[in-house]
Parts: structure tokens; sequence; C-alpha cells
């Protein structure tokens, strides 16, 4: 764990004295940031990281002109604990945040306590918005616009159908009886906090309203954060046909009908970039493509990566991500080294001139220079992951090119860099590596809080008894 660093705007742009930057650029204004989050996304679904079968051409050709990330990792190999990681830059195990909250519970949500990454750069002057899912509390002081968000399109758990025509007639008769708990999944989209009618396939209507906000943000004096959580390609696995039929390739139907989710958020992306296009936006804006966890693996794609979805293999939380900046972010370059969704927090609002409230706990890092410079931002630290399981719990750590793991009953060793597949277990060759490393984990691993939210009170009980229940014998090597 770290404080955040403080480092000099121009210093962070790469801008020298004189006023000239990288390529020459005069000194820049603060970017626009624009994060585009998918949902279950598998790592090898998009063309820039190797799919055969899902065309995803916008997306490419952002990836192209900008930096692939292609060791990113994720907090969490859920979307919950992720994104709570995204927002507030910390472990979600450090924060309590190690579960998906359960749904139609006000009380739970992500500490009040904790400044959101959008709470400071609003405070700095950006015009804020959250458009697609949330997932970090349904309760008043959790939602999005108590959050540092000016503006919010969106649903507040974490699923959710995609042709509200199928289901809003239900839907809005059951409110109106005042029925408070109709499927989770089938309520009203909300807008700042009140319910709207939606009619547009879910994840159109989310690019629609990702162009609106660009539109808005272009009346405006201020730079904006537009973090764009499109809830696809996240089960239930609903899309239009005349995507599906673009898709007439894949013989699975659950592939194809997965994959034209894929290829409509790439759509929308179009639209995005376009409106950033000919709103001018476009040469300022920083865009940041990733998901917040891997593919489940019945239909999704993690090659060549292990494992998928809830998993601490590589498939559970290395996921596709790239970084656009004309002129700033390098073209063309793919960067190795790992990059961890907690880095957004001290980069982005260092990029955006923020002030990070004093004392804040950050657990990744300012990683803005060694992107640029293609260095490793995290050399010899531990990076690792966690997974509970029903009684028991996956863990890894990796450090370097080495990662400890273990999923299910044995603790493995891989060297990523030479086997990013997990299929070489070394652990027998390097004993005294592997021992270190589950003795750093089981460290890190006392560093935890208690659950701030808990699905059944049996399992609450057991936290409230026992700090760490679910790590008996996890760090036993035998
Ligand atoms: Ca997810």
């Amino acid at each position: 764990m770290m404080r955040m660093r403080p480092h000099n705007i121009l210093l962070a742009l790469g801008l020298v004295a004189g006023g000239f930057g990288l390529n020459g650029r005069a000194e820049a204004p603060r970017p626009n940031i624009l994060v585009i989050l998918c949902d279950d996304l598998g790592y090898a679904d998009v063309g820039f990281n190797g799919s055969k079968d899902i065309p995803t051409p916008h997306l490419d050709a952002l990836a192209k002109q900008g930096t692939i990330c292609t060791t990113a990792y994720a907090a969490h190999p859920v979307c919950g604990p992720s994104r709570a990681a995204l927002l507030t830059g910390r472990s979600p195990h450090t924060l309590g945040g190690q579960f998906n909250i359960p749904y139609f519970n006000h009380q739970w949500g992500v500490s009040t306590k904790e400044v959101f990454l959008s709470k400071v750069l609003q405070d700095a002057g950006y015009f804020t918005g959250i458009l697609g899912k949330w997932h970090l509390g349904e309760g008043h002081e959790f939602l999005p616009n108590q959050r540092g968000f000016d503006e919010f399109y969106g649903h507040l758990g974490g699923g959710h159908k995609y042709f509200p025509e199928k289901y809003r007639k239900e839907a809005e008769k059951r409110l109106e009886a005042g029925d408070t708990k109709i499927p989770p999944n089938t309520t009203p989209q909300l807008r700042n906090g009140k319910n709207a009618r939606e009619t547009e396939y879910l994840t159109d209507a989310f690019s629609r309203e990702a162009v609106s906000f660009i539109g808005k943000a272009a009346e405006r004096e201020q730079p904006f954060f537009l973090y764009l959580a499109y809830n696809a390609p996240h089960s239930p696995i609903e899309a239009k046909q005349e995507d599906i039929d673009k898709m007439a390739q894949i013989k699975d139907k659950m592939r194809r009908k997965y994959a034209a989710m894929v290829h409509c958020v790439d759509y929308g992306v179009k639209r995005v970039v376009d409106a950033l296009k000919s709103t001018g936006a476009y040469e300022n804006t920083l865009i940041i493509f990733l998901s917040d966890n891997g593919g489940i693996t019945r239909f999704a794609d993690n090659t060549p990566l292990k494992g998928g979805k809830r998993d601490v293999l590589e498939g559970g939380y290395r996921v596709p991500m790239f970084w656009h900046w004309p002129g700033v972010i390098p073209a063309d370059r793919t960067f190795a080294y790992p990059v961890l969704t907690m880095d957004f927090y001290p980069t982005l609002s260092n990029l955006a001139g923020a002030t990070v409230p004093e004392g804040k706990m950050l657990d990744g890092k300012y990683i803005w220079s060694d992107l640029l410079k293609n260095q490793n931002p995290h050399p010899d630290e531990l990076i690792p992951v966690i997974s509970h399981r029903s009684k028991y719990t996956d863990i890894a750590g990796r450090l370097n090119e080495w990662k400890a793991v273990r999923s299910g009953l044995h603790w493995q060793l891989y060297n990523l860099e030479q086997d990013p597949c997990e299929a070489n277990d070394l652990s027998r060759q390097h004993p005294e590596r592997m021992k270190d490393m589950v003795t750093m984990l089981n460290k890190w691993a006392n560093t935890h809080e208690m659950p701030a939210w808990i699905y059944s009170d049996e399992e609450r009980e057991r936290w409230k008894h026992n700090p760490n229940p679910w790590f008996e014998g996890t760090f036993d090597l035998q």
C-alpha cells in the first residue's frame, strides 16, 4: 500500500520547460478522459487481442493508434469488487469490498469515506458522467451522483436485460403496485436518480447517451471525465437479430449471440469516436478501453490464458486494454509490463491536475511516465488477487515474471514470461521461491478488512469470529 505521490502536471504530460512536449505539441490543456469498460469481455474477444471470429474494427483502429496493454490486471475476477477498485484506487480486500453487493439492500455500498476518482476529477473542474452499470451501492448516499458524477444514466445492479420492451410493462405494473423487489435486471434505467423510460437495446442506449454527454461537454469550458460502463457482454446473453445475423460464421449459438453483443459495443465506440471528432474533442481525449474481469469460458475466449471469470488464473483477471491519445500515447505499440486498474486513480487524477485528499490510501501507483517510456511500472512488486469460493479461497500473486497460484487444492508456480498459459508448474524446481511468495501473500492477506457486505447471516457470523474464515489451510504448502 502506498500514498499518493505528488507529481507536477507538466511532468506528467511529458512537457518540458518552454511549453513544448511530445511531438512538439504546444502546452496542452488538461485532457478529457474517457474510460470505456466492458463487462465480462474475454481477453481474446477483440480483434486487437487476436480474435478471429468477432469483428471489432473500430476498437482495433483505436488500439492500433494507441498502446495495447497485454498484461493489464483487474483487481478482482468479478464485477463489483473490480469496479470498486477502479474508482477507489484500492484493493477490494483492504476496502471490505470482496464480494458483489447483494441486491435490494440500501444499507450496503462502498464506504462514503472513500473519495472516488470521479469526485477528485469533479473537484478539479471536470464535467463528469457515468453511463451504464454501477454496482457499488443502491442506497442514496452510495449513488453515482453522490460520488462525484454530474450525470448518471444507467442501472445500479450487477446485470441487466437488454431489450426494455420485453420487460418494461411487467416491471412498471409491479412498481406501480408498490412491489420494490422486481427482478433486479428488469429495473428501469435511472437518470440522475429518477426512473427513465428506455426503449432501445441497452448497449445502443448507452452509446446514444455517450454521444449526448460528449455534446453537452462541448458546450462547457470544462474538460470531461466519462466512465462509459457498458454492461455488455455480461449475461443475459441477448443480442439484436441484425448483429446475430452478421455473426453467421460462428456455429455455437451462445457464442454467436455473445459475439453479436461485442460487435454492438464496437459500433457504439465508433459512434462515440465520431462524436469526439465532430465536437473537436478527439485530439485531446485520453481513451482507455478495458474489461472488468475475464470472460465466461462457456462462450467467451480468453486465449491463450487459462481460466475465466471468478478465477485467479490469468483468464480471470488479465483483461484486454488499450490507451489512446493522439500524439501523446505512443501509437502502434504493445506494452507488455503489468498495468493495474488500481493505477488509474493516481495516474488519471495526476493528469487532470486533481488534488487527491490527504491520507487517501491507494494500492496502485502513478504509471504515466513508465507507460510512455515503455518501462515496468511494477518491478519487484507483488500483484495479488483473491477469489473467495464457497468454504475455501483461491489466491495468487505475481512478482516480476513469477506467479504463485492456488486455484483449487494445491499451490503451483509459473513463469509467466515463458508460460503465460500457466501450463508448466515449476514449484518443484523452485521450492524456495514458492515458499517466499506464499509467505508474502499470507502477509498481504492479513491486511484485509472484514467484508462490508456479505450474502448470508451464516457467513457474516463466520467472519465475525474469525478474521479470515476462508483462509484455513490456504497458505499450507503441502
Ligand atoms: Ca464483470
